[in-house]
């Protein structure tokens, strides 16, 4: 895609820091980190978000995705870290080429949890009978 920023990255179209690459796969650095040893991996075909992406395609990263965690928790002695794909303007995507984040999480690094909220058992029946009529 033309004017998409990763698609530029995955040409060689603009710099980055690349980790991984394959004929399918490439991870680089994310150039605003949450945390130190923040990277992405990515698709090599575009594809706008997680949802929209074709099962081939995420059996082939997944394992990547796992491989590529593995050695950056390794490489950056991290504690835990956060794998994520942001789905949606309102989830936080911001770039529109599928991205799984990679944050390195250290003890005490400061980086607020989501917050949790009490919940009614009926509320939640109602909304798993709601979830489940779609499946
Ligand atoms: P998201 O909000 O899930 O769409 O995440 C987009 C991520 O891409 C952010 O963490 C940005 O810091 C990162 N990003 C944007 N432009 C670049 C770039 N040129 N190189 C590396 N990472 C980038
Ligand atoms: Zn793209």
């Amino acid at each position: 895609m033309t004017d998409c920023i990763f698609c530029k990255i995955i040409n060689r179209e603009i710099p980055s820091d690349i980790i991984y690459e394959d004929d399918q796969v490439m991870a680089f650095m994310d150039i605003r980190p949450v945390s130190r040893g923040h990277a992405l991996v990515v698709p090599k075909v575009h594809s706008e978000d997680f949802l929209s992406t074709d099962d081939a395609a995420l059996e082939y990263i997944t394992p990547k995705v796992k491989q590529i965690a593995n050695a950056v928790m390794i490489a950056m002695n991290a504690d835990g870290i956060n794998i994520t794909t942001n789905h949606g303007a309102a989830a936080g995507q911001v770039v529109f080429h599928l991205h799984f984040h990679l944050i390195p999480r250290y003890k005490n690094d400061g980086l607020k949890p989501w917050h949790h909220h009490d919940s009614e058992q009926k509320t939640r029946t109602e909304l798993a009978d709601l979830i489940k009529k779609k499946l």
